[in-house]
């Protein structure tokens, strides 16, 4: 377990068990160890046949644990608690979740429920994110706020005012200062008080990958001269007690609280200008960038890893805003972060199949015939170089052997194409030089592991920008790897595989296939926030297959709340306009033309191919075998 470096990426949600699999502790507590969840144990009952008491769906699989959101909720919200006491604070924390990080509709509604205690809320950064945070809402804590990020057109603004009509805790946020023209025209139209903030671009510029929307040059916000605009226009119309909210993003993944502190503190300043100015300020939103240590490495100066842990981060805030306030003698704001990544990531696991592997294994043995059969077709300096790498082979200087094998496979290749030498021909020396490679240690001994995923649909960042997640066996981790691998997916694209992974390594250690008697799972770790809702239909594989999981009675039982399977090969046909129904029907009809003196088996193509519509675009298990492919 150790080479995975669980011990530094999992606690306290991940761990390993005496079997050697991966063990959830839901609730973050290591001293329950009754309340583990075996991830493999959930994974068989999920993928297992339903004659056996499995659930029958198939890989890839989400696995969400609730009680992990609700704990990730519930730390953040104690180290806002710890810091806002132990810096004797004059005001609360009270943030909200944005809903880019993960829209599932049960991952938004728990979070509004786990939490309601403390006020949690939503923000949203579109009009569909603005609709489903409204309506999950409605279930919330009425003091919740609702933060509407994000360019805005009239029909956005609309909705974000009706949602105050419906005593939803909105406010609108100004990203572009021309929506403060559209606020003003349509809250006296609809007739409601809005409440409004605006984002600031702060000067304070964070240099990692997610850094490119900070900085004066960021994307969003506006601009000093901006928000004085935006200011003096409130002021004219009489609706300076409308501007309460002061927002700021100093980017995703903020690495150092010495940097947080820095931008805090310079969006405090901007907060007690408006003080100043006469807004009627109530709130200070820091944005999200509260990060995850993705390698465990506590690092500051890389995009996968924080170095600060959720207490630090949260007195660095209070403290940066408490000193500026208290020297402006502004009174303490509440504290308001959107914290996606912080809150989602650890909930959800991604499980997938190793299904088969390309292992780098000594090539099979070339016998003298082949070998002088290759040298007859030979040209002349193919065959120099031949009889070169023999003799150098036979004196013992292994360098020389490499040049001559590599220069003869070159030959041979040239004169493959130009179609002087057979394919058993250039077969044999492919053995001879991979022979020569193995006996001089050189072979490149990394193998491929196909694995039954997509990376654009299921790891979009990995392949988008290169972001590293935490991707190991979850069972046999009491065995050591035998093999060190790359992960190569389902898709017909060269960049569909994994070759980097945490800890700067460019293969994993991986376990033979086979051993263990049964599928080589492998999981994701850390990827809840941003991958479900980014990640695309390349070839047409769809999403993942995706259960929810609490602990229940009983030591290390669990139950699996809703199992849903994932998109047919229908559902994300229909996403690109074809229509399903109507090619079944044709392939059906066409079946019935092509074979009117077999009706039987017209019959049975025709349920084969409504099976292959309704199943999933991933292998299906044992399918391989002829047996269970559905037609014969
Ligand atoms: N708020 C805004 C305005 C953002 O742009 C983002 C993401 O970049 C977030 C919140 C969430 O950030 P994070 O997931 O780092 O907490």
């Amino acid at each position: 377990a150790a080479l995975y470096r669980i011990d530094r990426w999992g606690p306290p949600y991940f761990a390993v068990n005496s079997s050697g699999n991966v063990s959830i502790r839901p609730f973050g507590d290591a001293t329950l160890p009754h309340q583990e969840i075996d991830l493999l144990k959930v994974v068989k009952k999920v993928s297992g046949p339903k004659s056996t008491g499995g659930l029958g769906l198939n890989l890839p699989l989400i696995v969400r644990f609730p009680d992990v959101l609700k704990n990730r909720l519930e730390s953040l919200q104690a180290a806002f608690e710890y810091a806002v006491e132990s810096h004797g604070y004059g005001s609360h924390y009270q943030g909200v979740y944005p809903v880019k990080c993960n829209q599932d509709r049960f991952v938004v509604e728990d979070i509004v429920k786990f939490g309601y205690p403390f006020r949690f809320g939503l923000e949203a950064g579109s009009k569909p994110e603005l609709l489903l945070a409204m309506s999950c809402l409605c279930k919330g804590n009425p003091d919740a706020l609702l933060v509407c990020n994000g360019f805005k057109d009239a029909e956005y603004i609309s909705l974000a005012l009706i949602a105050r009509k419906l005593s939803l805790n909105t406010v609108i946020v100004l990203e572009q200062e021309e929506e403060v023209d559209l606020v003003i025209d349509l809250s006296r139209r609809l007739n409601v008080r809005p409440v409004i903030g605006v984002r600031a671009k702060l000067r304070t510029k964070h240099s990692g990958h997610f850094g490119s929307t900070s900085g004066e040059k960021g994307k969003f916000g506006l601009t000093t001269t901006q928000i004085l605009r935006v200011v003096r226009k409130l002021d004219a119309v009489g609706m300076m007690d409308c501007l309460q909210l002061l927002h700021f993003h100093i980017g995703s993944q903020i690495p150092s609280t010495t940097l947080l502190t820095d931008g805090v503190a310079e969006g405090a300043q901007i907060y007690c200008e408006l003080v100043r100015l006469g807004a009627c300020m109530q709130v200070i939103d820091i944005g999200g960038g509260l990060g995850i240590d993705y390698d465990g490495s506590k690092s500051t100066d890389s995009d996968i890893s924080v170095g600060y842990t959720l207490e630090e981060y949260a007195c660095a805030v209070v403290g940066a805003v408490q000193a500026v306030c208290d020297r402006k003698g502004v009174n303490n704001p509440i504290i308001c972060s959107e914290s996606g990544r912080a809150i989602v990531s650890h909930h959800s696991i991604l499980i997938f199949e190793a299904i088969s592997a390309s292992v780098s294994t000594l090539p099979p043995a070339i016998s003298s015939l082949a070998l002088d059969y290759l040298a007859d077709g030979l040209t002349e300096e193919a065959r120099g170089d031949y009889q070169n790498l023999s003799a150098s082979a036979m004196r013992g200087e292994y360098d020389t052997c490499l040049v001559y094998a590599d220069q003869l496979k070159q030959r041979c290749i040239d004169q493959f194409k130009e179609g002087s030498l057979g394919m058993e021909q250039l077969a044999a020396v492919d053995g001879l030089c991979e022979l020569v490679s193995n006996a001089l240690g050189v072979a490149d001994p990394v193998s491929t592991y196909h694995v039954n995923l997509s990376v654009f649909t299921s790891i979009p960042d990995f392949w988008g920008i290169g972001q590293l997640f935490p991707i190991i066996p979850i069972h046999r981790l009491d065995q050591r790897p035998g093999v060190r691998g790359i992960l190569s997916d389902l898709t017909c694209d060269s960049d569909g595989k994994i070759d980097k992974f945490i800890g700067g390594d460019s293969s994993l250690p991986l376990h033979e296939l086979g051993g263990g008697g049964g599928g080589y799972y492998l999981g994701m770790f850390l990827g809840g926030a941003y991958e479900e809702a980014l990640g695309g239909l390349h070839n047409l594989f769809g999403g993942p297959s995706v259960v929810r999981v609490s602990q229940s009675d009983g030591p290390h039982s669990f139950a699996v709340m809703r199992a849903v399977p994932g998109p047919s090969c229908g559902d994300v046909l229909r996403v690109m306009q074809h229509e399903p129904e109507l090619m079944f029907q044709a392939l059906k009809h066409r079946a019935e033309e092509c074979l009117h003196h077999e009706e039987e088996t017209a019959a049975g193509l025709a349920s084969g191919l409504a099976r292959s519509f309704n199943n999933m675009p991933y292998l299906l298990p044992g399918s391989a075998s002829s047996v269970s492919c559905g037609f014969i």
